[in-house]
């Protein structure tokens, strides 16, 4: 028999506002532990939460940009779990009127674009963190207690681990758009549940789901798929039966390990929240935070194609981060060869933050430095491999380009008599090479250039260092 994987995914998203839910404390990652903390988020006994409009007003971007409907009258609800990062035993989440509900995400898969449901976005607290590295016990951090959330809940629509891939950068990359979420995974500001079953193919029923914790990347959630779906179906195929439970990915292991069963499973007890009133959506707001949305990533991607003349190629990765797109306008403006932008955004900027794992805001080059080391190029001031040396020292410190330029004396050699020297000692010093090119070997002047090159240390002009060595050659 033929199986096929249904997958759906449960993705937690903090907010970017700047106080948090129901209190006035900063929502600032890290921090001393404990310091961003007041009565509200510690829980204390007589303390009543204020739900904080902004939290309201982000969820509803994020809903619009992902084509949800937005209700008009929605409530928080108490899910009630006992847990030491929950100071008050209850979350205060949504339960069964979320904000947000029936959107879609268009991913594209092998050319094709599918569209993939979003049941419902709802909006809640986010627990406090506990701290297992003291031997003599667990501490808690409550810095993180009642920092605003919006959980998206997809529908079972993805079949393949590469469609849960696409979902979550297209996800991410909407969200970063309406900059509603920084999505850091690395900071746990963007967190993924994965649940997967298989079925055989043709049917309709949806098989016994399993719930995957502790994936830190996309990749991560990528490769727990891949194993889980062949274990699930090699379970079926042996005869065996899937029992729901919630596994853990091992990324050492390359292996999705049990966790908890269905049996050790919270009831949560779900009631209205009596403290706060509900959440009227009015449609004037609605709209009015409707017209307020950016320019979203494929309307961006048809523009710069239209307005730059890119290649679809270039377009999809630049505007993949709305960072990159700006950075990439800034240049522009001051610089009208775009494809020359693009192709150093795509090659030793991405190559750099890929190594760093910096993004883009996080690197001291600005557009007005790359422009500045571009026109370095095109003025002959440096060759176009020089840019490499000295974009990545400008990436490493955030120096000028002429700074760098001009300590490291990286200048380019275009005085004709000095490089007339350098090339009559290569020449003297490779009499095969020479004879080879006076014998119709080609292939004898790019090494003639690459010498040159050598001996002054990428510096020299490569179209002069042409020029010249061909007139030495020919006497
Ligand atoms: P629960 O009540 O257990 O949290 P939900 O119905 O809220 O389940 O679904 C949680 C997530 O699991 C959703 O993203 C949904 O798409 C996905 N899901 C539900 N059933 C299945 C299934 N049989 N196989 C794969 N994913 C599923
Ligand atoms: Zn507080
Ligand atoms: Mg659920």
């Amino acid at each position: 028999m033929k199986y096929e994987a249904v997958i759906g995914l449960e993705v937690h998203a903090e907010l970017l506002t700047e106080s948090k839910i129901f209190c006035s404390c900063t929502t600032k990652f890290g921090g001393e532990p404990n310091t961003h903390v007041c009565p509200v988020c510690l829980g204390l006994p007589g303390t009543l939460p204020v739900l904080n409009k902004k939290v309201v007003e982000y969820a509803v971007r994020a809903g619009l940009a992902l084509n949800c409907t937005i209700a008009n009258f929605s409530k928080m609800d108490r899910k009630n779990y006992f847990y030491p990062d929950l100071p008050k035993a209850y979350q205060i989440s949504q339960y069964d009127l979320p904000l947000c509900s029936n959107g879609y995400v268009e991913i594209e898969v092998d050319g094709k674009v599918k569209k993939i449901g979003i049941k419902r976005i709802h909006i809640e607290e986010d627990a406090g963190k506990l701290l297992h590295e003291n031997t003599d016990g667990s501490l808690v951090d409550y810095n993180r207690a009642g920092v605003p959330l919006i959980e998206i809940v997809s529908e079972p629509d993805m079949t393949t681990p590469e469609e849960a891939y696409q979902y979550l950068t297209k996800l991410k990359n909407i969200l970063e758009y309406t900059e509603v979420s920084d999505c850091k995974m690395q900071e746990g500001s963007l967190r993924v549940d994965t649940n997967v079953s298989v079925r055989p193919v043709g049917s309709t029923e949806l098989g016994t789901k399993i719930e995957l914790k502790n994936l830190n990347s996309f990749r991560a959630v990528q490769k727990a798929l891949e194993y889980e779906i062949k274990r699930q179906i090699k379970v079926l195929e042996e005869g065996g039966t899937i029992v729901q439970e919630t596994r853990r990915w091992n990324e050492s292991k390359g292996i999705t390990e049990p966790m908890r069963t269905k049996e050790e499973a919270h009831d949560y007890r779900y009631f209205p929240e009596p403290d706060l009133v509900p959440i009227i959506v009015t449609d004037e707001w609605k709209e009015e935070i409707r017209k307020s949305l950016p320019e979203m990533p494929h309307h961006k991607r048809e523009r710069f194609i239209a307005e730059y003349g890119l290649p679809e190629y270039d377009a999809k990765i630049i505007t993949s981060s709305k960072k990159m797109a700006d950075f990439f306008e800034k240049c522009v403006l001051e610089y009208d060869s775009p494809k020359t932008v693009s192709n150093w955004l795509m090659g030793e900027f991405s190559r750099l933050m890929n190594e760093t794992g910096k993004e883009i805001d996080e690197v001291p080059v600005t557009p007005q430095m790359l422009v500045k080391l571009l026109k370095l190029i095109d003025n002959g001031v440096i060759s176009g491999s020089i840019a490499k040396t000295v974009f990545e020292e400008m990436f490493g410190t955030g120096k000028e380009p002429e700074v760098i330029v001009e300590e490291k004396g990286l200048k380019q050699i275009a005085n004709e008599n000095e490089l007339r020297e350098i090339i009559k000692k290569v020449i003297v010093e490779n009499p095969k090479s020479v004879e080879d090119y006076k014998n119709g070997k080609e292939k004898a002047m790019g090494f003639l250039v690459g010498q040159v090159m050598k001996a002054t240390k990428g510096k020299a002009n490569p179209q002069l260092t042409n020029q010249i060595l061909k007139e030495e050659l020919s006497k």
